[in-house]
């Protein structure tokens, strides 16, 4: 695709990645790029009865590896579910010592139109502490107030069949609207359609050096 190698996946909980862009890490990664994925909650307070308090931690494993994201690519952290923004400054320094790990060229945050909290504190200090990266804001239509689809990745069928099977490993998020087969497929084929592609998921430039 492109001159982009080593990416980073910015996701505010386990399951935003691979909501916003599953269908793009599955290509990546078919094309040799490495890709490092980072969870800042597992939600451990919300984690419905039934299921042990780390189970978010348990599927993200599950899912990112549909995905083929390396285990030593992914990294986990537990920080309180909507509750980011307290810990913000502990937060951008974490994203700094990442940042000196590996040469990133390309990074992945929510769009800064996301009304989350928690996902407008990892959009926000993601812009931060890579000053000198291109980034892109992915898309979470049930939390976004508008969004700008300015950037294209075409995905053929195989990527989103790995995004609907990887989004299946979050048995404990129950039947969400988003995590539905037919919203998957309906998206990444309406992104498609825009851009005369099979499948596609759209990104907002934050910023971007060619
Ligand atoms: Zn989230």
């Amino acid at each position: 695709m492109m001159n982009f190698n080593n990416v980073l996946v910015l996701a505010p909980h386990t399951d935003d990645g691979e909501l916003g862009l599953g269908g793009t890490i599955h290509s990546l990664i078919q094309q040799g790029k490495e890709v490092t994925y980072v969870a800042f909650s597992t939600a451990e307070e919300s984690v419905p009865v039934g299921f042990p308090k780390d189970i978010l931690k348990t599927e993200v494993k599950k899912a990112t590896l549909k995905l083929g994201i390396k285990p030593e690519n992914l990294i986990i952290y537990n920080y309180q579910v909507r509750k980011l923004n307290y810990v913000r400054q502990e937060i951008l320094e974490e994203l700094i010592r990442i940042r000196k790990t590996k040469a990133y060229d390309l990074v992945f945050i929510p769009s800064l139109h996301d009304i989350h909290q928690d996902h407008t504190t990892i959009a926000q200090e993601g812009v931060r502490a890579f000053k000198n990266t291109t980034i892109l804001g992915y898309e979470l239509i049930w939390n976004n107030m508008t969004f700008n689809t300015q950037c294209f990745f075409r995905l053929s069928k195989e990527d989103i069949d790995a995004k609907v099977l990887a989004l299946k490993e979050y048995e404990s998020q129950g039947k969400r609207d988003y995590l539905s087969e037919e919203f998957i497929y309906s998206l990444a084929k309406a992104r498609g359609v825009q851009v005369g592609a099979p499948f596609a998921e759209a990104f907002e430039v934050v910023r971007l050096f060619l």
